[in-house]
């Protein structure tokens, strides 16, 4: 029973830089596995640039992005659950724990802006982890870069290898359609932007005449030459690889078309891994265990005064998961029972009775959780691998009101909790040191310090570039640096040392000084 329900789940994030279309596409999706049956459902939860100042607005649009944080829906006999991911960069530690909390993605390119920056660094997380991708070159209905010139780009630039599914004939007003390399069939393109017919025609073979008939002689010998030299220069497609996160299979479309979002999602269906084990620190958990554990990937408070509550979501990593049960929550070393566990289904959520390896389930909290804590049935289990990243702006808090002390400091608490923004803490004095990847993360912090935890503080800019964990076997090394680094030494929440580098080049210099000393930009090392 529970490898059945293992087999058929598919967990995904859709990622792009913003703009590429991934809003686009993931509501092509729902449209495509019937789960939604108009467009427009899916709102663009992305921020609005000329909102960065008035982060209200950010914050309730980010609500629209509650509801739809998990995508669940039924197709062709698989659950698929798409997790959504916030486009605006400020958010992208949000984005980076939600790529723990998947097995593969999908990446969204534009085919005229090829890789971007968020491209990037989103890509750099997967690979981290391993995570196998299916690359969507989107807007094949403008005029775009050549397709042979993207791959390269994908390829350098991304650190994986690329293969390609199916090629594009033609491309903006001259944009006939894909053949697909494996099915061997013409995929036919009309703009088209409701229904979602597949007008496919089967060629058998490559220098079939149909294809000459259908799209024109020319297009068609410009395929023949395209098809035989990606044939003969990019290896093959093998699923191992690509479950592996080696090499990524590309598909070419419209989204907002209709066009190849079903060929994708019927290939996704396919090859996409189903739930693969966790790796915690005392072992490494298969899905298909009987026990259930699971982790808590994001937490979003609500910031309606009225509705003061919390979600924490949970990633199901084995067993089954039970409404009513108690589990066991390993850091507060507690036995915890959830009344109300919410599953969400394409655009709406509803109360849950039980959830499998893959899904995500949304548990009321009124505090007790931390982004990284573990559920189980009662084994100490701890599941790693959501990294916290080098934040990259700081600000040293400075109490207003000395009568709130300990609400600041449980507001900040709290707020670090949730994974809003890292805390350092560097002595003497307890100067507080807040560091985060984006600007807006201290608007969000000032404003639910003032009301939530009636605590005032002003946020004093520091010039740091980087903080850095510093780890090493030899304990006095470490000792003697923390001494002399003295005003640039802060303890995280774990009380690990960190060292915050002025400048690239004081970080370089120090790490050639120190060859010993290691200086990660991520968390996860522990
Ligand atoms: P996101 O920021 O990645 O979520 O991107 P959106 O899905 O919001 O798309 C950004 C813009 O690109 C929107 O105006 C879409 O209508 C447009 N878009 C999406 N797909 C296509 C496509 O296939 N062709 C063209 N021409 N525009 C597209």
């Amino acid at each position: 029973m529970v490898s059945d329900e293992i087999l058929r789940r598919r967990t995904f994030a859709i990622i792009s830089h913003p703009d590429a279309g991934k809003t686009t596409l993931t509501e092509k999706l729902l449209l495509f596995g019937g789960a939604i049956s108009t467009a427009g459902a899916v709102k663009n939860n992305k921020i609005n640039k000329s909102a960065t100042s008035d982060f209200l607005e950010i914050e309730k649009q980010r609500g629209i992005s509650v509801a739809t944080s998990v995508m669940g829906f039924e197709y062709a006999g698989h659950k698929v659950n798409i997790l959504d991911t916030p486009g605006h960069r400020d958010f992208a530690e949000d984005t980076y724990r939600t790529l723990s909390a998947v097995d593969s993605v999908i990446l969204v390119v534009d085919c005229v802006k090829g890789v971007e920056e968020q491209t990037r660094k989103l890509m750099q997380v997967c690979r981290m982890r391993n995570t196998p991708v299916i690359i969507f070159i989107n807007k094949l209905d403008r005029e775009g870069r050549d397709p042979f010139e993207l791959l390269d780009e994908l390829e350098q630039e991304l650190d994986i290898h690329v293969r390609p599914l199916s090629w594009p004939i033609g491309m903006g007003s001259t944009f006939k359609g894909v053949y697909n390399i494996y099915d061997k069939e013409l995929r036919l393109f009309t703009v088209n932007k409701t229904k979602l017919a597949k007008d496919v025609v089967a060629v058998g073979d490559i220098s079939s005449p149909i294809i000459d008939n259908t799209v024109g002689a020319t297009f068609a010998a410009q395929l023949r030459d395209n098809v035989a030299f990606l044939e003969e220069y990019y290896e093959g497609f093998d699923l191992d690889l690509y479950r592996e996160g080696y090499l990524a299979p590309v598909f070419f479309g419209s989204a907002s078309n209709n066009f190849g979002v079903g060929e994708l999602l019927d290939t996704f269906i396919k090859i996409a891994p189903s739930p693969t084990p966790t790796e915690a620190s005392q072992r490494e958990v298969l899905p298909e265990e009987e026990a259930f554990s699971g982790f808590i990937f994001k937490i979003h408070a609500n910031l309606d005064p009225n509705h003061r509550d919390r979600i924490a979501f949970c990633r199901i990593c084995s067993g089954k998961f039970e409404r009513n049960k108690l589990y066991y929550h390993t850091r507060l070393d507690k036995k915890i029972r959830f009344s109300s566990p919410t599953s969400f289904m394409a655009n709406e959520k509803s109360l849950l009775e039980e959830a499998w390896p893959g899904d995500v389930v949304g548990l009321y909290d009124t505090g007790s959780f931390k982004i990284g804590d573990t559920l189980t049935e009662g084994e100490v289990l701890q599941y790693k691998g959501i990294p916290s990243f080098a934040p990259e702006i700081f600000r040293e808090v400075v109490n207003k009101d000395p009568f709130k002390t300990k609400q600041l400091e449980k507001g900040i608490r709290q707020l670090t909790d949730e994974g809003v923004a890292q805390l350092f803490v560097q002595q003497p004095g307890s100067r507080k040191i807040i560091g985060t990847v984006g600007e807006l993360q201290f608007d969000v912090i000032k404003f639910r310090l003032l009301q939530e935890y009636g605590a005032s503080c002003d946020l004093y800019s520091l010039n740091y570039y980087k903080a850095c964990w510093i780890t090493t076997e030899d304990k006095d090394l470490l000792a003697r640096f923390v001494s002399l680094k003295g005003s640039h030494i802060a303890y995280d929440k774990d009380n690990n040392p960190v060292f915050f580098a002025e400048t690239a080049w004081v970080l370089r210099s120090v790490q050639e000084s120190y060859p010993t000393l290691k200086f990660h930009l991520t968390s996860d090392f522990k």
